[in-house]
């Protein structure tokens, strides 16, 4: 036996839960899957700055305590459990659940995320969230006069290691090769800014660190060049890790038009996707801005285009 719902959100972040408060207040019957990882990336980050609204900052966690709340409050319900399986190719469309649960919905809205690709280098697990971050807009502010360190060699390690110098003393961009997969202009620009330095041909060996009074904090890093195999040592009070980030598509079994590296395509200024009745928002469709921001403003636009598309139908 199915259970019906006029509303499917998969997926529980600033997007997911900006979706549901505005499906709520639109009075359709809404439930939210909270997924793997209930309120998203920013359960695994510290302090939110840059959230408008929240002028002395908030704590990611709690933020999202925050917006389920609200969803909650405009009736919206939240399930614990996370989509695995979907049948998009009939109306009310299918979903199965990891609880072996069958549900079925009129709309549906995608918000799964996207998760930071990690190396998973010694040390790494250590000083994850006490020096080394996969999000410089989130969390470069707290690196003022610091060393700080950023893996990668795309668009967005060039672009955090930019940003960064705004913060930090200094900013070295370790990168696996000597050519950068990112752009020429933000290689140009990343080369002719003073503060940042370049270990090429490297790659992370460990993360070195220490803990105080059961406070712990990243000190340095060893690097290895993968062309001498020779290791270095360096002081860092911080490391970025931005080689990419995994949009949390994979249970959709391709039904969904996603563009190579994954990210769900949506109809040019709409949350609409390939199918008619399935929305998407926050950053399963969007490797450019990805900030919570910009994730509700997507989450409330996929509300009123399904709530649209349903009072059509
Ligand atoms: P990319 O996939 O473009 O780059 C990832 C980088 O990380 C590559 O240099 C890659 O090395 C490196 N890398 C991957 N895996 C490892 C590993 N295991 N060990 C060491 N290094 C590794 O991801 P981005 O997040 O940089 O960019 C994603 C998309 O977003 C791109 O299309 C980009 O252009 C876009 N973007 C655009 C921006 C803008 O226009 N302002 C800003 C940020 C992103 P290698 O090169 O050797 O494969």
């Amino acid at each position: 036996m199915s259970e019906h719902h006029e509303i499917i959100i998969i997926g529980s972040g600033p997007a997911g839960f900006t979706a549901g408060i505005y499906t709520g207040r639109a009075n359709l019957e809404t439930v939210i899957f909270e997924g793997l990882q209930p309120g998203g990336q920013l359960t695994i980050t510290t302090e939110v700055e840059n959230y408008p609204g929240f002028p002395d900052g908030v704590q990611g966690p709690e933020m999202m305590e925050i917006f389920r709340k609200q969803a909650l409050r405009f009736g919206a319900k939240s399930i614990y459990e996370s989509i695995t399986k979907v049948d998009f190719s009939k109306q009310p469309f299918t979903l199965w659940s990891d609880a072996d649960k069958e549900y079925t919905a009129d709309a549906v809205i995608i918000s799964t995320g996207a998760t930071a690709k990690r190396l998973h280098s010694k040390g790494e697990d250590d000083y994850w969230g006490f020096g080394i971050s996969a999000c410089a807009t989130c969390d470069g502010f707290f690196f003022r006069g610091a060393k700080v360190f950023v893996i990668g060699g795309g668009d967005t390690a060039l672009e955090d290691a930019n940003y960064l110098t705004h913060f930090a003393e200094s900013v070295t961009i370790i990168h696996r090769r000597q050519e950068f997969r990112g752009s020429k202009i933000m290689v140009d620009r990343a080369k002719d800014n003073p503060k940042i330095n370049f270990l090429l041909d490297s790659v992370v060996d460990e993360y070195l660190g220490e803990e105080n009074l059961g406070v712990k904090k990243l000190t340095g890093i060893k690097v290895k060049n993968v062309v001498s195999g020779e290791f270095t040592e360096h002081t860092a009070e911080g490391a970025f890790i931005a080689i990419g980030h995994t949009p949390n598509n994979n249970f959709l079994g391709g039904v969904i038009d996603t563009d190579e590296t994954g990210y769900i395509i949506t109809k040019p200024d709409s949350t609409y996707t390939n199918i008619e009745g399935v929305f998407a928002c926050g950053d399963c469709q969007d490797s450019k801005y990805r900030q919570a921001v910009s994730a509700a403003g997507s989450g409330c636009e996929a509300a009123i285009d399904a709530e649209r598309w349903l009072s059509e139908k």
